[in-house]
């Protein structure tokens, strides 16, 4: 990047514009090459002014959230790495909305552990039409967010329990808890596009399903959620998130989450499978739980999480990503789709 460039984005931001920055460290599974350059803006036009220089400017740009869903290459991220640290949630009036049933069309896995919650007590959508729209930077933690609305007696967030990660990259993937989407709660989402205009879109044009968004197809930058929340039961909510946190604290959080998406019935079916997860696959089909390549491996406690140690690169992560698919292929004849994303020059 020319020094007059890197000169006027300076001016943009309060952010030093590092160079030749180490990536891993903001990512769970803590490995991946460096950035060229990487900018943390703090503030919403601060993050405006410098997306819209770059692509005025023909730089690529990169947003990192929380790094819980990304696989980095080894040889890192060229051009500009924005690392999204614009937090902040506003609580607007009361509203009343149209008894909205949430999608509720997932199967999550069964757990049979003693001392759990029936999971049907876990599955359940408010009696409601008092909710609030509350306004959300997308830099903020996801976790965070949860408590704090929930604290105020907000409810709706608590199905995701656990899950890593900032509002941003949980749009962009559109994550899944329990039986519920992050889009069951989305009113709206604001955000810079590839030309660097400033856009907003309600819910129902975002193409939300599992695992996705209208975003993974584009470059644009997600700046604010407006999500809407019920005023509802406040200490069943907490119940449920306490629930989510218990049944889930055997995930590694040195994984990057699930590696593999799970299947759908219809691929249950057509496959002759007697379950839909993809852990279920590597472990009981593939017989992989605990596979190994250098200092990466495939969780003992949840099969479709990839566990790294200190020294792991990207390359073994990569390797042990191709050789389930490989396998799968061979076994069973499906093509597992990767839930994980992968950044940089692989
Ligand atoms: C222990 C563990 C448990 C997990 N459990 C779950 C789970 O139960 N359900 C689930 O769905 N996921 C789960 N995950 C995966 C992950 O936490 C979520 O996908 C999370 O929402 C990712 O958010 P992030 O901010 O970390 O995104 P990142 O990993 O930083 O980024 C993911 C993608 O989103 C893009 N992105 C991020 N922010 C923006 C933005 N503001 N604008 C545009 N693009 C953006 C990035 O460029 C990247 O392509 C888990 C992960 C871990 C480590």
């Amino acid at each position: 990047m020319k020094n007059d460039i890197i000169f006027k984005l300076q001016k943009l931001t309060t952010s030093e514009i590092k160079r030749d920055v180490p990536l891993a460290k903001y990512t769970t599974l803590k490995i991946g090459g460096s950035a060229d350059y990487f900018i943390e803006p703090i503030s919403i036009p601060e993050m405006i002014a410098v997306y819209q220089t770059a692509i005025e400017n023909g730089i690529k740009c990169t947003i990192l959230g929380g790094g819980s869903n990304i696989l980095i290459s080894d040889k890192g991220i060229r051009g500009i790495v924005i690392k999204n640290k614009v937090t902040g949630i506003s609580y607007g009036n009361k509203i009343k909305i149209n008894f909205r049933k949430t999608a509720s069309h997932r199967h999550e896995e069964i757990h049979w552990k003693t001392g759990f919650i029936k999971l049907t007590d876990l599955d359940y959508d408010e009696d409601t039409q008092d909710a609030v729209l509350v306004k959300v930077n997308s830099g903020t933690s996801l976790q965070l967010l949860m408590y704090n609305t929930l604290h105020k007696g907000l409810t709706g967030l608590q199905w995701f329990a656990r899950i890593p990660g900032t509002l941003g990259g949980a749009v962009w993937n559109n994550i899944h808890g329990g039986k519920k989407f992050i889009s069951d709660f989305i009113n709206s989402v604001s955000y810079i596009d590839s030309y660097g205009k400033q856009q907003i879109l309600q819910r129902d044009n975002l193409s939300f399903d599992y695992n996705r968004s209208n975003f993974q197809n584009s470059n644009n930058l997600i700046t604010e959620v407006g999500l809407v929340l019920q005023i509802g039961n406040k200490n069943k909510a907490m119940v449920v998130a306490e629930e989510w946190k218990k049944r889930k604290s055997d995930q590694p959080y040195n994984s990057a989450g699930s590696t593999f998406s799970n299947l759908s019935e219809e691929d249950k079916l057509n496959y002759g499978l007697s379950s839909i997860s993809a852990g279920y696959i590597i472990d009981k089909i593939l017989g992989l739980k605990g596979f190994k390549i250098g200092k990466v491996k495939i969780s003992e406690n949840h099969s479709n999480f990839l566990e790294t140690e200190l020294g792991a690169t990207s390359a073994d992560a990569l390797e042990i990503i191709n050789t389930v698919k490989v396998k799968a292929k061979e076994k069973i004849g499906i093509d597992l789709n990767l839930e994980i994303v992968l950044l940089g020059d692989f």
